[in-house]
């Protein structure tokens, strides 16, 4: 029989309440339920049973399917292929049950090969093969849609030079040059990816402020080849041809479409000229595989490199020699649409207040691992709240689902979504969680405690989410709580499992879609995936075969993402109270302010720091204070909803508080005054103030340590004032 959708909908709380009140009559003495933060004890119980169901939805073979259909062809940003997939995605969305399914276009500057070739015209002749080999064991490397190697937003042009070695082509290794007497000034400059690793467009960067002509970035194998252990097809490591393709945008200055730097590529928008553009390289660069970078290094003969610089090929890296060779890049940069699809699931009692998930689903190939067990293991989240839906559980919040597009290129399609709808996402997003790799690692290799569970987090979910994963079971069997601290134990080799704080990464780069929600508009964000033993990153052996014969067999892995996402996502979304730990938060203020004065020694007579910490030690206090209040509340009664939420608007505030619309100096649109990133993309707190530190400008550092008092101040007032008003007003 059918009934109308809204009868049927009713908020899963009312529903199971009813269920619960009932067991509780047959069973008095019924053993209380789990306590869940920010949950009343009654709506904990419910929120246990709705878990359990949930949890038995997700299935290993449904995830498998999924991750075939996305990685069966190449899908980078713009192709016709990840074009198809948003529609594929928009239609299983609607066929699941949500709301509301869109695609948002935004026609943006995209970047791609037109013709490519790089070759060594002395001392001897060769030309690069900029391919990769197939394999007959894995069918999908004869594809001929494979692209050969390039990197998104290379300069076009045509360059015959020196090519001078400069290790990982950091600022200390041109440095270590000029001492020997080495200018790359109009040169070719071949660096290498890791040791230690930053990302390549840092590397660029860098290569155009020394002056060089051109820049090629290969694989070494002591990165992530043979040197690790087997190599692919028998093994997770990268084997010779592999090539690390990429993007080399500057977009840790400004992330998204280059020509609408901090507003939304929508119909009608204004663009910058491509040459204005601060996100955009100026340098001729390519990716190169190991095979291809060696008979360039080998064939040098000038001085011999330092030991650091050596890497794993049998030959000795020298600085310079008789190498020349000859570079072209002719790239077709041109206005090209990214499709976000976007989808919601309605909150039955809070629809203003948004919890979002989001994947990004182009590959720079196949995306076996980057981004497609992401996308495999959203899909089957999307599809068991969908089923929770049809059965007349909705959440109580409104869920929201995206698909983006372009992460590959410069984080564009999350951000021209977060640019473009950043007044509401300010006023009701309560947090974002973020998966872009759910398996970046083989659990053929990861032994017994199987792959690590390695998420990050703003300090103030940090709790939450620990607590969640002891809900989660892991696939060694474990609770993948328990999983998590023995596998951070092995990976540290310490001999007693880290505190449940150390557990959460609290410590946010840049790097993947959670940059516009984090560092732009100031929501709270939380990364999660697992991983392990992975060296065919952006290759085109990152693929189906990879995942099903090396990276995830059993498809558990992407099955426990779906479930600890999942979890997550509902207790945001049930909550009598958005579970943030600002006592927590604190808490790690204070040791980010440490490590910062300890790495860089910082003098007394040059910078007082001590009003921050005491600034930071009251925040911390009134977190502490304010989440015991509440949580002694839930427990003990049931505090009124109009008292809740003037609690709930206090504390979807606080995130937003830490953000200074000027930005922080010479990065206007990262405006969180907390954390930003690198140019190397690694972590970065307190960016305004370290980096006028590190350039030793006293006076920004002394004005940024004020701009930080102050936040920190308003806070604690927000924390206090929420405090009162909760105590004022029983229940
Ligand atoms: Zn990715």
């Amino acid at each position: 029989m059918g009934l109308p959708l809204r009868c049927l909908a009713v908020s899963f709380i009312s529903l199971l309440l009813s269920s619960f009140s009932f067991s509780a009559q047959l069973k008095q003495e019924a053993p209380p339920a789990t306590p869940i933060l920010g949950f009343s004890p009654l709506h904990a119980a419910a929120e246990h049973q709705l878990e359990s169901t949930f949890q038995s939805i997700p299935s290993p073979e449904k995830a498998r399917e999924w991750h075939r259909t996305f990685t069966a062809e190449p899908h980078p940003a713009a192709s016709d292929r990840n074009n198809q997939l948003a529609d594929f995605v928009a239609g299983e969305w609607r066929k699941q049950g949500w709301e509301d399914v869109t695609l948002r276009r935004y026609d943006v500057l995209h970047s791609r090969p037109r013709n490519v070739s790089l070759e060594m015209t002395a001392p001897v002749q060769f030309t690069a093969s900029l391919r990769e080999d197939a394999y007959d064991a894995d069918p999908d490397t004869k594809n001929p849609a494979v692209s050969g190697a390039y990197f998104g937003y290379s300069a076009s042009g045509d360059v015959t030079a020196e090519v001078i070695y400069a290790h990982s082509g950091s600022p200390e290794d041109y440095d270590l040059l000029r001492k020997n007497g080495i200018s790359v000034k109009g040169k070719i400059v071949l660096v290498r990816y890791t040791n230690p690793y930053s990302y390549r467009g840092f590397k660029a960067l860098t290569a155009e402020r020394e002056g060089a002509a051109a820049l090629l970035i290969y694989s070494d194998p002591a990165d992530d080849g043979y040197t690790h252990g087997k190599v692919f097809p028998d093994g997770p490591w990268g084997p010779e041809s592999h090539i690390q393709r990429g993007a080399i945008t500057y977009d840790y200055i400004v992330p998204g479409d280059p020509t609408t730097p901090g507003w939304a590529s929508v119909p009608g928008a204004k663009h910058i000229a491509p040459e204005e553009a601060r996100s955009l390289p100026k340098i001729v660069a390519l990716p190169l595989s190991w095979r291809d970078a060696k008979p360039l290094l080998e064939n040098m003969n000038g001085p011999e490199a330092p030991k650091d610089w050596q890497g794993a090929m049998p030959i000795s890296y020298r600085f310079t020699g008789t190498v020349k060779a000859h570079v072209k890049v002719d790239m077709d940069t041109s206005m090209q649409p990214y499709t976000v699809v976007e989808a919601r699931l309605r909150g039955s009692e809070l629809p203003d207040e948004w919890v979002l998930l989001g994947n990004h689903r182009d590959a720079w190939v196949f995306g076996g691992v980057d981004p497609s067990s992401g996308t495999a293991s959203m899909m089957e989240l999307t599809r068991s709240l969908g089923e929770l839906k049809q059965r007349g559980i909705r959440p109580r919040r409104t869920i929201v689902v995206c698909s983006w597009d372009g992460e590959e290129y410069a984080l564009t399609g999350s951000t021209e979504w977060g640019e473009q709808f950043a007044d509401d996402l300010k006023k009701k997003l309560v947090a974002y969680l973020n998966v872009d790799e759910s398996v970046a690692g083989a659990a053929t290799t990861a032994g017994p405690e199987g792959l690590r569970f390695s998420p990050s987090a703003v300090a103030s979910l940090a709790p939450m989410l620990v607590e969640a994963s002891k809900d989660v079971r892991a696939p060694s069997g474990k609770s993948l709580y328990e999983a998590w601290r023995a596998t951070a134990m092995r990976d540290s080799k310490a001999s007693t499992p880290p505190f449940d704080s150390a557990l959460v990464e609290t410590r946010i780069g840049s790097g993947s879609d959670h940059t516009v929600f984090l560092n732009h508009l100031g929501r709270p964000v939380i990364n999660l995936g697992f991983i392990g033993d992975y060296g065919v990153y952006h290759s085109m052996y990152d693929d189906h075969y990879w995942m099903t014969h090396i990276g995830d067999p059993a498809f558990e892995y992407h099955v426990a993402l779906t479930r600890i996402w999942g979890l997550v996502a509902l207790r945001l979304a049930n909550s009598d109270t958005p579970p943030f730990d600002f006592g927590f938060n604190g808490t790690a203020l204070e040791q980010f302010l440490r490590e910062f004065e300890q790495k860089n020694k910082v003098e007394q007579q040059r910078l007082r720091l001590k009003r921050l910490h005491a600034r930071i030690a009251e925040f911390e206090k009134a977190g502490d204070l304010l989440r015991n209040a509440v949580a002694r509340d839930l427990l003990s009664g049931s505090p009124s909803p109009e008292k809740i939420q003037r609690l709930n608007e206090r504390l979807l505030q606080v995130e937003s508080n830490w953000l200074d619309p000027a930005g922080i100096p010479g990065r206007p649109w990262f405006q969180h005054l907390l954390y930003s990133s690198r140019y190397t993309y690694a972590h970065l707190e307190f960016p305004g103030l370290t980096e006028a530190v590190e350039k030793q400008d006293w006076k920004l550092a002394a004005e940024q340590a004020v701009l930080l008092e102050k936040a920190v101040k308003k806070n604690t007032r927000l924390l206090k004032s929420a405090q009162s008003s909760w105590e004022k007003n029983k229940p």
